[in-house]
């Protein structure tokens, strides 16, 4: 072969389009160059992968890193490592959370700058939508944004207020006239104030602020962000639907022709509202954590193909805002980056077989992230001529995972002693290995910017 190549995967299973095959991958400057069997073992790096399983690089599209200005809350580099360690090949970060929040190009810039100082992986930003800010879309579209989110409920922080729907309609207006994506956390604040007020008389326990948080409030949302969507014609994207319900209203909305995909959590799909009783502030998040039923009705729109992206939504908080007395009180976000790939393959290896369950996780957690926010010409995808980000798995043992090994700046998650039959033995981000061997590869940060095309 003439082509210089700088990294080969020798014999591992991998999981393409167009199926699983036994095969080794050849990348050079970045890129893959080649995918088939025996392509010989000249090259700068060997990597044998015998044994084990290959996937696109995972795309988290949905993360709260909180830089800059809130990196005690967690922070790029930290994240950014334990999102590696997680399989993670790239994120998208949230508007919000960070200060300030990404609303304007100002902002959009600062944090690009922070990320590409400490980001272990690439990474995409979001820009935000909030009320009077609509003539900022066009400057952080082309500044490189993959779209835009808002809040249809309290967000949490002041500085990121939530979208009416007189802003919701404002700024799809103007997106859809930019060919840009909006994104919305579909709880309705006027229904989770009353529903909240009702509750708050009866106390402040975790089962009283569960019943605070009824799929109702997400049901309502939905309506409002499709109907606005089919009115302004403009690309929806409802993220971390909590339940079949939601589901079923989104796709409703897609039936008529409203262009809207549907994101859900690891966190819905392995965990329910008793685990957030049994573990209390870890499992808190919004929406909450659902029924048993609705959890399996979860997995059931999943496995049809309803769904269109699982990201993590994690968002960490220091300790001492996951403390309080009063359950209200305590910060809602789960933090999972880290352990939730591994978790939702080995209950996905669980309900079908290995390469099926392989292969739609691969579209859910990166082929369609990279379409939907049209990535998908470097990313998305194991084939020849895209970026070498590559998810190495090995399914063979079992191990039980353990807050002890986390890398978030705070080790707090919901997952701590649970079994997962799916290790991510190395992560490589355009050739170049970003975590093996439970290290974060040591060297400076190598996180690329990524925009739409
Ligand atoms: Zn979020």
């Amino acid at each position: 072969m003439s082509e210089r190549i700088d990294l080969l995967v020798r014999g591992g299973t991998v999981i393409t389009p167009a199926g699983a095959v036994r095969a080794d991958i050849a990348a050079a400057a970045g890129r893959i160059v080649r995918i088939a069997a025996g392509i010989g073992d000249e090259a700068s790096e060997v990597i044998d992968a015998s044994g084990l399983h290959v996937i696109a690089g995972i795309i988290d599209s949905h993360v709260h890193f909180n830089e800059p200005g809130r990196t005690e809350w967690e922070g790029i580099e930290t994240g950014s490592g334990a999102l590696a360690a997680g399989g993670g090949t790239a994120f998208f970060d949230m508007p919000l959370n960070s200060l300030p929040p990404v609303t304007d190009l100002a902002s959009l810039q600062l944090k690009r700058a922070a990320a590409e100082r400490a980001s272990r992986t690439d990474f995409g930003l979001w820009g935000g939508l909030v009320p009077g800010n609509a003539h900022q879309l066009e400057p952080m579209r082309d500044g490189g944004a993959v779209g835009f989110k808002a809040f249809m409920c309290n967000s949490g922080v002041d500085e990121f207020p939530s979208a009416d729907a007189r802003t919701l309609r404002a700024g799809m207006t103007r997106a859809a006239a930019l060919g840009m994506i909006v994104a919305v956390h579909a709880e309705d604040e006027a229904l989770a104030r009353v529903r909240a007020a009702e509750q708050r008389s009866k106390g402040s326990d975790v089962r009283t602020w569960l019943r605070s948080r009824p799929v109702e409030l997400e049901l309502l949302a939905i309506r409002t962000a499709t109907d606005i969507a089919g009115e302004t014609g403009c690309a929806l994207h409802i993220v971390h639907v909590s339940s079949p319900e939601g589901v079923a209203a989104a796709l409703e909305a897609r039936r008529r022709g409203v262009d809207v995909s549907i994101e859900t959590c690891p966190h819905y799909l392995l965990l329910g509202e008793e685990d957030v009783v049994r573990l209390g502030a870890p499992a808190k998040c919004f929406p909450p954590l659902r029924s048993e039923s609705q959890r399996l009705g979860l997995w059931r729109e999943l496995e049809s193909g309803s769904v269109d992206t699982v990201g993590s939504d994690h968002s960490p908080a220091p300790p001492a805002m996951k403390r309080s007395e009063d359950f209200f009180a305590i910060w809602g976000g789960v933090s999972g980056c880290q352990h939730c790939f591994e978790l939702l393959i080995t209950e996905a290896l669980a309900r079908r077989p290995a390469e099926v369950a392989l292969a739609h996780l691969s579209a859910l957690l990166s082929g369609n992230v990279a379409r939907r926010f049209r990535i998908d010409k470097s990313k998305g995808r194991l084939a020849e001529g895209l970026d070498a980000d590559l998810t190495i798995l090995d399914l063979r043992g079992e191990r039980r995972v353990s807050n002890e090994e986390l890398l978030y700046r705070h080790r707090q998650g919901p997952y701590d002693g649970r079994t997962s039959r799916a290790r991510v033995v190395r992560t490589v981000v355009r050739g170049r290995t970003a975590f093996a061997q439970g290290r974060v590869a040591p060297g400076p940060a190598c996180g690329h910017f990524i925009r739409p095309s």
